[in-house]
């Protein structure tokens, strides 16, 4: 198979990733009012009738093939090779013949249970693949990313396989995804009908009949010409191959039962791996993310080898679904979105509250750390774009207007303005680090498909900030920095892991410069958290290394907010220069440039916020809260006192509220909890002599407490709530004075 290893197969991971870029718009699918017009639902057949042709001369031409492939096969020299494993032991086996799945049998059988996918020479590798000569071999099982990402893809093709006998429809693509996996599918011999719930019921079924099948993952390299002749149905896949697969080279196919696809593999070793799978939802989805393609369909799955894993991953589903922040923006009256400006979010009063506050805890954290805040403009002159390189990569992604004839554009980030000012003035090597902060309203075009409550948006805002200094302060300013991150990230509860992307093949500037930046960073990294951080080798940007940071919320999901990233390149596009203290000494002008760090710790506030309202649960902490105290009144009488004590709060610098309603005490009481208002101050008679409230706190055990209250002096409660305030406790205890 020689001309197989010459012509490099593409690989169908570079198509799915290429399709993925172009911002899939996905669009709710209508309900099909014919087919609900008192149909029986029930009343689709199992499989589409009749059987689409496609089937059939798939694997005519596919077995064709596949007898000369394995004729071939079958006339490779048998020789002795060995295999080595990851600890070093070395196996013996035979080229064309010994798989890794023979070698894993050997070991155990529980292994070659478990085990899902191998790496043969670095290589992923279908299990029952054989070596083609000495080898190393490494295997991976669920747990691992690369196994779960082989288990999910393989599950797409299940789900795929399902779609067609069901649908008879054409699909397109199906890649697993960081939860799960979809196919996208022209629906074919259906014709304009949609994917509906009452689908699930007959696509569950075929998927379980194929499991049980235990159909192989047959692997095939077909050309060019041969991947046409199978395809010549499907237009999706015609526009795949020919617009990624060069002309004269070769790709694989991968059969199981009945259904033939493209792709470059590999998978688990057959279908009955995939014991626990599960279709989660259907939408609609443009090809190519295009409005002006076709309409497509999608449905979304989930897969386990394991049942227990799927039966937490539910119970994982509904806990994401409660706290969902869509949810819970409405329901505590914090935010909402308008068809007249998609993807910009109004924040409500309630909403505005915790934005604020969230913006002035940082704002605090720039005068003890040396930031200093800036304002800077909305729209620019396209040539500022031009110049920092964002009409060239970015410009699709720019809202641009006209003004005065000429063309301008919001900002999608600060950065050349901030190149602007830094370049406004002649700057000294004794002005760095300059630390310019800046919460500048930013613009970004994504299309309205793929927007999606505050996490998805046109409009946001960062804690952005640039940092300007020599290369020798590239240390420093990391610690620094690595100092905030903790500190803002301890304050909410979340853990954080850092990892550093070094220079990739494509950079920008010199190599020395490249591998003295990286050994800063190294530095700064063992400085503050000392084999706890990882290499990315060569992610990192074209312009420079940077480091990525990933928390960890309360669900364990994972969300990257931060950005802290070097920049050998703005500097130079904007010529940005300071005077070195050779220049000033010898009153020369010896100048060098800065290199600028992008820094944001909490990131777009809108989405920092979605993601403290998922974590809380909408249990605000204290100090974050914009519902701190409800005053309620025992009765009539002392509503006055109620009133008066919500105005001492408020007049404190709480949000306090009083529900001075027709409501019983007990509803009061009730909504005040629903509202999670962190604390919830009782008053009656005896309160109003004593000048003080009972203390009802949201998040007292209720199994071990309900009702236990305590009554306080007014003014010592109001000093309790003014420490909690300022310590920024995550837990609601009022603290001792
Ligand atoms: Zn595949
Ligand atoms: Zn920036």
């Amino acid at each position: 198979m020689a001309s197989e290893q010459a012509a490099k197969p593409v690989a169908p991971e570079e198509l799915v990733d290429g399709v993925k870029k172009m911002n899939v718009q996905e669009k709710q699918p209508k309900a099909n009012k014919k087919a609900n017009k008192g149909g029986n639902e029930s009343a689709t057949p199992l499989e589409f009738e009749p059987k689409p042709a496609y089937f059939q001369s798939r694997i005519d031409l596919f077995e064709k093939v596949k007898a000369e492939h394995d004729a071939a096969l079958a006339a490779k020299e048998r020789k002795p090779i060995k295999v080595t494993m990851p600890d070093g032991a070395v196996r013996e086996g035979t080229s064309w013949e010994t798989s890794p799945m023979d070698i894993a049998r050997d070991i155990s059988k529980s292994l070659s249970e478990r085990i899902v996918i191998s790496k043969v020479n670095g290589e992923l590798w279908d299990l029952e693949r054989p070596f083609e000569g000495d080898a190393t071999l490494e295997f991976f099982d669920f747990e691992s990313p690369e196994g779960r990402r082989v288990f999910w893809h393989s599950s797409a093709h299940v789900l795929g396989e399902a779609a067609e006998r069901h649908f008879g429809c054409h699909l397109c693509i199906g890649p697993p995804t960081d939860e799960g996996f979809y196919y996208e599918m022209g629906m074919g011999d259906s014709g304009d009908r949609v994917v509906r719930q009452e689908d699930f019921p007959s696509l569950d079924k075929l998927i379980t009949m194929a499991v049980k099948e235990k159909q192989p993952f047959e692997r095939l390299v077909l050309t060019k010409e041969q991947l046409l002749e199978m395809f010549k149905y499907n237009k999706y896949k015609l526009y795949i191959i020919n617009s990624k697969i060069p002309d004269g080279t070769s790709t694989t196919v991968y059969r199981c039962g009945p259904m033939i696809d493209l792709c470059m593999g590999p998978h688990v070793p057959n279908t009955g791996r995939i014991k626990h799978l599960a279709i989660l939802k259907n939408s609609a989805s443009y090809f190519l993310g295009n409005q002006a393609n076709d309409s497509l369909q999608r449905l979304y799955g989930i897969s386990f080898p394991d049942k227990k894993q799927m039966v937490e991953y539910k119970q994982f589903l509904a806990e994401a679904a409660k706290r969902d922040h869509r949810r819970i923006g409405k329901e505590q009256e914090l935010f909402m979105f308008h068809d007249l400006s998609p993807g910009s979010c109004f924040w409500l009063p309630h909403g505005t509250r915790i934005y604020n506050t969230l913006q002035e805890y940082i704002k605090s954290e720039y005068r003890k750390r040396g930031f200093q805040e800036v304002i800077t403009p909305n729209m620019y002159n396209s040539k500022l774009w031009e110049t920092s390189g964002h009409w060239a990569n970015y410009k699709d992604d720019m809202f641009t207007l006209s003004v005065d004839k000429e063309t301008f554009a919001l900002k999608p980030m600060n950065c050349p303005g901030h190149c602007l000012m830094f370049g406004s003035r002649d700057r000294s090597y004794k002005e760095l680090p300059l630390r310019f902060a800046d919460f500048g309203v930013i613009h970004r075009n994504e299309a309205s498909g793929a927007l999606s409550g505050l996490t998805r948006v046109r409009r946001f805002v960062q804690d952005d900030a640039h940092i300007f200094c020599r290369t020798e302060q590239i240390e420093d300013e990391m610690v620094k920095c690595f100092d905030f991150l903790q500190s803002v990230y301890g304050k909410f509860g979340f853990t954080f892991k850092m990892e550093l992307s070094t220079r990739p093949e494509k950079f920008l500037g010199e190599i020395q410069t490249w591998d003295e930046a990286e050994k800063r960073l190294a530095s700064a990294l063992d400085r503050v958290v000392p084999g706890q951080w990882e290499l990315n080798p060569g992610d990192g940007a074209f312009y420079g290394p940077k480091i990525d940071i990933t928390i960890s919320d309360a669900m364990r999901r994972q969300h990257q907010c931060a950005t802290i990233q070097l920049d050998f390149q703005l500097p130079q596009r904007f010529n940005l220069e300071y005077k070195t203290p050779q220049g000033a000494a010898e009153a020369d002008k010896h100048t060098e440039r800065p290199v600028m760090i992008h820094r944001a710790i909490v990131g777009s506030l809108e989405r920092f916020i979605a993601i403290l309202i998922e974590n809380f649960a909408g249990k605000w902490p204290f100090w974050l809260s914009p519902r701190q105290v409800l005053v309620v009144p025992v009765t009539g009488s002392v509503y006055g006192y109620a009133e008066k004590v919500r105005q001492k709060l408020w007049d404190a610098g709480f949000f306090a509220d009083a529900d001075l309603s027709d409501n019983t005490l007990n509803k009061k009481i009730r909504n005040g909890e629903l509202a999670q208002y962190n604390f919830v101050f009782v008053v009656g008679h005896e309160e109003q002599e004593t000048e003080s409230v009972n203390v009802r706190n949201r998040d007292t055990d209720p199994t071990v407490a309900k009702g236990k209250t305590e009554t306080i002096k007014l003014d010592t409660v109001i000093q309790q709530l003014q420490k909690l305030k300022e310590t920024k406790e995550l837990s609601n205890q009022l603290p001792t004075l």
